[in-house]
């Protein structure tokens, strides 16, 4: 096996930045792109509401706290499906919003050895190379604190404490979200939308790059069925999983596009 590099510790292990007045995007740069999750944080009059949570190597929940404006509210964490970069920091909040097809997969994402990919399994491995993706043994260029073990480091399960699919609204105070059931890249799969702001919180249903339908707990004909609805969803922005914010028209090339491609 090489050897792993020596790593540094970060001065700031997320990065912030304001997409609009309520609402922020947190990011890992110091974790490889694959596992690289978007954190949305938005903000409603009577409690906040993070959506995503990383992949845990550093706490987040005290970032949400030294953020500028931050009142004295609850925040509650939802994670859009039960991936290790999405639900590292689930465990540090005390109402955890999960979709039921994800429990199962969450409860166990602690078997998981997330940033040495030297320990993942070889048909994921055998997968994602057939997809482009040649990983290095280690998925961060520097710690978040001293005595940080990449290599050792696994996540903290967290079981949801409510349960939440397609037709829910979650009330924020000034800020209502309905959620959505995006089935495909994984079976629970949700997104959001905020219907006053025609804003789309996507998860890994659609992003700007590659998506991800061959893993085993996806499934094409659902994705069909997700992209076919995204067509038809009033929303202008989508705040996606991985990458910046795009527009309808990037919504509406990305599902055409994979349903030229699944229909063969
Ligand atoms: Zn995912």
């Amino acid at each position: 096996m090489d050897a792993l590099p020596h790593l540094t510790v970060a001065t700031h292990w997320f990065s912030t930045t304001w997409v609009t007045g309520r609402t922020a995007l947190l990011t890992e740069p110091h974790i490889h792109g694959l596992i690289q999750a978007n954190l949305w944080y938005l903000r409603g009059h009577e409690r906040d509401l993070l959506v995503d949570t990383g992949n845990g190597c550093a706490s987040v929940r005290p970032v949400l706290e030294r953020l500028p404006g931050r009142r004295d509210h609850e925040v509650l964490a939802l994670v859009t499906h039960a991936h290790i970069d999405h639900v590292g920091g689930f465990h540090e909040f005390d109402i955890r919003l999960l979709h039921p097809a994800e429990a199962e997969a969450a409860a166990r994402i602690g078997e998981q050895v997330p940033l040495a990919t030297g320990q993942w399994s070889a048909d994921l491995l055998k997968d994602l190379a057939d997809g482009g993706f040649i990983l290095p043994p280690l998925l961060v260029d520097a710690i978040p604190r001293e005595c940080f073990d990449p290599a050792a480091f696994r996540i903290t399960p967290a079981a949801p404490t409510h349960l939440v699919q397609g037709g829910d609204v979650i009330d924020l105070g000034g800020r209502r979200l309905t959620v959505i059931d995006l089935p495909g890249h994984t079976p629970g799969s949700i997104g959001l939308l905020d219907e006053e702001e025609r804003a789309l919180l996507s998860g890994d249903a659609v992003y700007e790059g590659g998506l991800i339908d061959t893993l085993p707990e996806s499934d094409v004909a659902a994705y069909v069925r997700t992209m076919e609805r995204l067509l038809q969803l009033e929303a202008d922005v989508v705040y996606p999983g991985h990458g910046g914010p795009f527009g309808r028209e990037t919504l509406h090339d990305i599902a055409r596009d994979y349903l030229r491609r699944a229909g063969g």
